[in-house]
């Protein structure tokens, strides 16, 4: 019975030949290739006519591997053992069907070659996409850097030009070249901000701040804004809002005034309706409810999934032409605060967008007193040595017509780490706080800075550094601190910012 069973379902894999020194088979079992006796080996497959020269009277044994033979209609992958012997014994050849070994093997072996390949060729694939994304945001931070020089020199005078005695027509060319280089800054802060959000470099600081003053400010500039365009601006302000709260100002103020100057840009007529109210005051947070409502061209349906997607416009007419930005930006900002921003739509109608953020709200948040009152004021009796470390010319003019107007200042300029140490170590002047330009032409800033940390004598070495740069990614603020730069003024700058922060930095 079990010798039927194996006759029925044992696959032969191997088959003995025994052949004599010219090759012709003497036995054979018919395992594989019936019929075989009295057949020259050669008539099998070609492939054993290499064999013939190995028919020796020799102990040997020789093994052919991966030998593809046909056996009827398939093609068996085998292996062939010859043997032969020292005494008059005939060889024995073997043929050794391993064809679903060799074919496990090979498939193993593909997958691992085509897995390997794979993830080579993912990791080139990150690595590429690193690169451009760093080249991009390395890019984006430098070109802007050196776009804010000039810029830096546009606003200055403009706001100087601004101060001398116009006649009416002139007066309206400075308003111009103020609101479009006031509109190129807010574009390339805008750039800067999306490399900042893509490369993971955006976050949001938690600090007190006045936030009724911060709404009313807003309520304010916006109603000049759409009363000049002829729109209605309606406001309701919940009056339980608390008037102190925890959050980053600047970022809440980016997110609302984006979408104030939306609905503003979008109406051509009727109303604005900006409104704030509160969710709940609970465990120290306040959920807090804002809404810019606007009765202008309105958005498709099927457009509102693409609003927030950066250099996105969806309105078709080239009369609200725009970066495309801020809605990508407002999105992320929102994000950050664990919240989203909705947005329903009535095509030519108008639209509605709305957010909830939670905001620290206790008793005890206070405002410091140099924070709620900015008035900026330098000790009169005295005169002040600024120095200027900054290769470039308009930053110079910028900062010497600044510092000029206030009579209170002497102003050198030094751009070689040579200078500036010498210029710090005079005695007889002495230096009372350094401007220092981080990217000088051949020069790093932060390097001098730690140069001058180095000085011998205290007074020298422990002078305030101000670093003047467009550079403030949180990797840069990092090296600075590490230089020793006690501040950082960031390119462009205004009048104020430029004296707020020596007085603030002076000793
Ligand atoms: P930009 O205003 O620079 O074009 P935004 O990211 O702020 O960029 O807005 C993206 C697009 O969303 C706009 O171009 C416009 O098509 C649409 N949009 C935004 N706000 C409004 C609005 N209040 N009314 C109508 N369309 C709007």
């Amino acid at each position: 019975m079990l010798q039927e069973y194996k006759k029925k379902y044992a696959k032969a894999v191997l088959q003995y030949l025994i052949i004599d020194f010219n090759a012709n088979v003497l036995e054979s079992d018919n395992a594989l290739f019936p019929n075989l006796k009295n057949k020259h080996i050669g008539d099998i497959h070609p492939f054993f006519e290499s064999i013939v020269p190995l028919l020796v009277k020799e102990e040997n044994e020789t093994i052919f591997s991966c030998i593809h033979l046909n056996v009827e209609n398939r093609v068996i992958t085998s292996d062939i053992i010859l043997q032969t012997f020292n005494d008059n014994k005939n060889p024995l050849l073997i043929i050794h069907d391993l064809t679903s070994h060799y074919k496990n093997y090979q498939t193993t072996a593909q997958v691992r070659n085509e897995s390997v390949i794979n993830s080579q060729i993912l990791e080139l694939k990150n690595t590429y996409l690193k690169e451009k994304e760093a080249f991009k945001n390395t890019f984006i931070a430098n070109f802007s850097h050196e776009l804010r020089d000039p810029l830096t020199g546009i606003l200055t005078f403009t706001d100087i030009l601004s101060k001398t005695s116009l006649d009416l027509e002139q007066k309206d060319y400075v308003q111009i070249l103020n609101s479009t280089s006031s509109f190129l800054k807010k574009m390339i802060d805008d750039i800067l901000d999306i490399s900042k959000i893509e490369s993971g470099n955006l976050e949001l600081s938690i600090e007190p701040f006045n936030f009724l003053k911060l709404l009313n400010e807003i309520k304010f500039n916006y109603k000049i804004k759409a009363e000049q365009k002829g729109l209605d601006f309606k406001h309701n302000f919940d009056e339980r809002l608390p008037e102190i709260v925890g959050g980053d100002a600047k970022r809440l103020r980016q997110v609302l005034t984006n979408l104030l100057d939306n609905a503003v840009k979008f109406t051509d007529n009727g109303s604005i309706n900006f409104n704030v109210s509160l969710n709940q005051l609970r465990a120290q947070k306040a959920s807090i409810h804002f809404e810019v409502v606007d009765t202008g061209i309105g958005i498709k349906e099927e457009n509102i999934k693409d609003i927030f997607t950066s250099f996105t416009q969806v309105s078709g007419n080239d009369a609200y032409k725009g970066p495309g930005l801020g809605l990508a930006i407002v999105k992320y900002l929102v994000e950050l605060t664990n919240s989203k921003i909705s947005v329903t739509s009535d095509y030519q109608k108008g639209s509605t967008f709305s957010t909830n953020i939670n905001f620290k709200a206790n008793a005890s948040l206070t405002i410091s007193e140099t924070e709620s009152n900015k008035t900026i004021a330098f000790d009169a009796s005295k005169k002040y040595n600024i120095l200027l470390v900054d290769n470039s010319e308009i930053t110079q003019l910028s900062v010497l017509k600044i510092l000029a107007s206030q009579g209170q200042f002497f102003l050198d300029i030094a751009t070689k780490p040579e200078e500036v140490l010498s210029r710090i170590s005079n005695f007889d002047n002495e230096v009372d706080l350094v401007l220092m330009d981080i990217s000088l032409k051949e020069h790093r800033g932060d390097e001098i800075a730690k140069q001058i940390r180095k000085l011998p004598e205290r007074h020298q070495r422990k002078v305030p550094i101000v670093a003047v740069t467009a550079k403030v990614f949180k990797e840069d603020l990092k090296t600075y601190k590490k230089a020793g730069i006690n501040d950082v003024l960031k390119k462009p700058f205004n009048e104020n910012q430029l004296l707020e922060i020596i007085a603030k930095n002076l000793k």
